[in-house]
């Protein structure tokens, strides 16, 4: 007999302004100072305070529903926040206050406990959407990068055995609905429509509530890896490293040959290491868009696809099968990205590990410089993975070696299904 819970049976519907009582702390996305910008209450706790559609946690806000439905979770529960604080503090910068900068997560996110303090002695339950900490991470290519004298362990930033010491930040998605629609040169009325019915109609404020202009959208957020000096980050007179790597999950943790996603990363963190080193910092950004954003059911069934064509696995027709099964070729919408790099107090980037024309692109478009772009080596890259590189250089992506021509593209073969 699961146990009942002590939380009331009575369902409150958000899905209209409440006519009586105060009306929720209004957010005035892009504000200087915290207290006029307004902090993001998307709690369930106390339905009359939340001023946000959706709620915390992305995707993982169903288990908590799983939760409070089995009885193993108290519906009313509120965080106890002691010692949770960053570890480390970043900004605020310039970049937080210009309304149109940052418009996917809350740069006070990390802070939420210290600039909203005096909400929070007034019952407020207002959730972190960003946390900070310190780690020592390891990574056998890493080791191997310094038994090949390519990486020096200097006792600080890379410790002897190879423990990497980085500071690291996971970020929960926020979304200021009229600076999204804007991003998209669409009117907020059809970015809203689009979200409520292609979420099978589970955010119903999303079309009834214009009063609510944030969203917490039911996704993966990102984590941000940061070797070096912190305040290095920020200064234009100290070299900055940043791989912006979109989640693999068959090669970054499992050592699939299929793609270079894993070897790419690897590689991004050596030269982040390297730039740390050199009195700089580094910084890489894990984006959970798994499969171009398309999700692994997608994935492995363009892999199949591939393998199954007429002529094998083949270069010149990469795109092509992905765009068959999903009916775009990519949906990582780069636009949203370079965000997380304002909320870092990026302007420059001296070293881009990455060969994405769309990440060049909606980063520098962001106002932020690039100096120099790297590429993934040759000797990095797997065998079967041949095929997604070949397609990529052909269709543009940034390289410093040869491109091959359509003849010489239907040679690139990669394994059968074996
Ligand atoms: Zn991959």
């Amino acid at each position: 007999m699961p146990k009942q819970n002590s939380v009331s049976r009575h369902i409150v519907l958000t899905s209209h302004p409440s006519r009586s009582g105060p009306k929720p702390i209004a957010i005035n996305w892009g504000a200087a100072d915290p207290m006029q910008r307004g902090p993001v209450i998307a709690t369930l706790t106390k339905s009359a305070h939340r001023n946000v559609i959706g709620t915390h946690s992305g995707g993982y806000a169903v288990y908590r529903a799983l939760a409070v439905a089995s009885g193993s979770l108290q519906s009313d529960h509120i965080a106890d926040l002691t010692n949770t604080s960053p570890t480390e503090r970043i900004g605020p910068y310039p970049s937080w206050s210009v309304a149109d900068k940052i418009v996917s997560l809350d740069p006070y996110g990390a802070i939420a406990s210290e600039v909203f303090a005096s909400y929070y002695e007034q019952g407020y339950d207002i959730r972190p959407t960003i946390a900070i900490t310190k780690a020592h991470i390891n990574m056998p290519e890493l080791q191997e990068a310094i038994a090949k004298g390519r990486l020096q362990v200097d006792g600080k930033i890379m410790k002897p055995g190879g423990d990497l010491v980085v500071t690291k930040a996971a970020i929960e998605p926020v979304w200021y609905l009229p600076g999204l629609a804007k991003r998209f040169n669409i009117t907020e009325g059809e970015l809203r429509r689009a979200l409520f019915e292609q979420t099978g109609g589970m955010f119903p404020e999303l079309v009834t509530r214009s009063d609510l202009e944030v969203f917490l959208p039911p996704i993966g957020g990102l984590t941000v890896y940061i070797v070096g000096d912190l305040e290095a980050i920020a200064d234009p007179n100290k070299p900055l490293a940043v791989r912006v790597h979109d989640e693999c999950n068959g090669s970054d943790v499992f050592g699939s040959d299929i793609c270079t996603c894993r070897p790419y990363l690897v590689h991004g963190i050596e030269v982040c290491v390297q730039t740390a080193q050199e009195g700089g910092a580094g910084v890489i950004v894990y984006c959970r868009k798994e499969g171009r954003a398309l999700g692994e059911v997608t994935k492995f069934l363009v892999y199949n696809a591939r393998k199954r064509q007429e002529g094998g696995d083949r270069a010149d027709a990469y795109f092509e099968r992905t765009e068959c099964v999903a009916g775009v070729q990519d949906m990582r919408f780069q636009e949203l990205m370079p965000d997380v790099l304002h909320w870092l107090g990026i302007t420059r980037i001296d070293r881009m590990v990455s060969m994405s024309n769309m990440k060049f692109d909606a980063i520098t478009q962001s106002g932020i410089e690039i100096v120099e772009r790297i590429a993934i080596p040759d000797d990095l890259i797997p065998q079967d993975a041949r095929v997604e590189i070949e397609a990529k250089k052909a269709a543009g992506y940034f390289t410093t070696g040869d491109v091959l021509d359509a003849n010489s593209l239907a040679d690139v073969k990669g394994r059968g299904l074996e």
